[in-house]
């Protein structure tokens, strides 16, 4: 086995693989592939080398990653996020996550902002008051913020005390909001110039650059600053598949498994969905419309995340 490479992330001390296993994917929002199997996957991230994981409380996914840690005896640099907005939900989702991690601290903590702006920091500053008490306190080790947005990651950079930026960022520009892609790399450089830790989400723009892997992958590890690439892993062989290619292996000598080349899909099932609109407001990109009294996803917006899933109370969204 080559070794992955590894960088440090910012001033928090944390020192990262280049290649972070993204624990969304697998969970209930998107493939929802049972507890024993994640755990399986997680584990084997963690034997071959994997040193960072980053989950959320929306994702669901903190029972396989407790489960591999258990088994491995390896604990992992653990990045989770909430999208609390005031102090109380703030606490409750940090306790949460102690406790469904058995962990007795968490690495990073972020405001899960993906469509937040640049008054996020008002806004919710509630939460971030919370994140930096429990940073003070030593059950989390840094503090930052996941975005999809240009304004935002602008006035993470202004932020004295955000240790950690985790932004969208793609070949082409897919799921940016409030500019482009180069606006957003001109923010994340303002990041890093004010010595903020940066590792990326979304560099195959939600499956939708699968097609073009090495291509993405190549313009996302050239970032500047940037320590590692989140992407998320549904089976083994997409594991293996990523865990070569970071290991210095040229894509064109491997063969992508099969799995990659199943577009995934969610819809709006017209006769559950009683036009309530919560998916409307949960969606990152603005990818769901009211078409004919009832909520509608446009594909060419959808980045496949699956947050509309978690939103419907009648569970009226489905991947196909
Ligand atoms: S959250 Fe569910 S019920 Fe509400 S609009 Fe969306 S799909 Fe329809
Ligand atoms: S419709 Fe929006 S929330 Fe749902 S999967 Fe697509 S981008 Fe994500």
């Amino acid at each position: 086995m080559l070794a992955m490479i590894k960088r440090q992330l910012g001033q928090t001390g944390l020192e990262v693989t280049e290649l972070c296993f993204g624990a969304l994917p697998f969970g209930p929002l998107q493939k929802n592939v049972d507890v024993v199997t994640c755990t399986e996957i997680v584990i084997k991230a963690l034997e071959s080398g994997i040193n960072f994981i980053d989950t959320a409380q929306m994702y669901l996914t903190y029972e396989p990653i407790k489960r591999a840690m258990k088994a491995t005896g390896i604990r992992p640099i653990l990045a989770t996020k909430s999208t609390a907005s005031d102090y109380d939900s703030m606490q409750k989702a940090i306790d949460e996550a102690l406790l469904l991690l058995d962990v007795d601290y968490i690495d990073i903590f972020h405001l899960h902002a993906a469509r937040a702006n640049d008054k996020v920091f008002e806004e919710r500053k509630g939460a971030w008051q919370c994140l930096k008490d429990n940073k003070a306190k030593g059950r989390i080790k840094a503090i930052g913020m996941s975005t999809h947005s240009v304004l935002a990651t602008r006035a993470a950079a202004q932020n004295q005390d955000l240790d950690v930026i985790f932004p969208i960022i793609n070949i082409n520009g897919t799921g940016i909001l409030h500019g482009n892609r180069e606006d957003m790399l001109e923010a994340i450089d303002s990041c890093v110039k004010a010595g903020k830790g940066l590792y990326i989400m979304k560099a195959l723009g939600g499956g939708s650059l699968i097609d073009q892997y090495d291509e993405a992958m190549t313009f996302a590890r050239s970032i500047n600053g940037s320590a590692s690439v989140a992407l998320g892993m549904v089976n083994p062989e997409e594991l293996d598949f990523n865990l070569k290619y970071f290991e210095g292996r040229d894509a064109k000598t491997l063969s992508m498994p099969s799995t990659r080349g199943n577009k995934k899909r969610f819809i709006a099932v017209k006769y559950i969905c009683n036009n309530c609109g919560k998916c409307r407001t949960a969606c990152p990109n603005e990818a769901i419309i009211e078409k004919e009294g009832v909520s509608f996803i446009d594909d060419s917006k959808c980045l496949t995340c699956g947050y509309c899933v978690g939103a419907c109370d009648l569970f009226g969204i489905r991947m196909i």
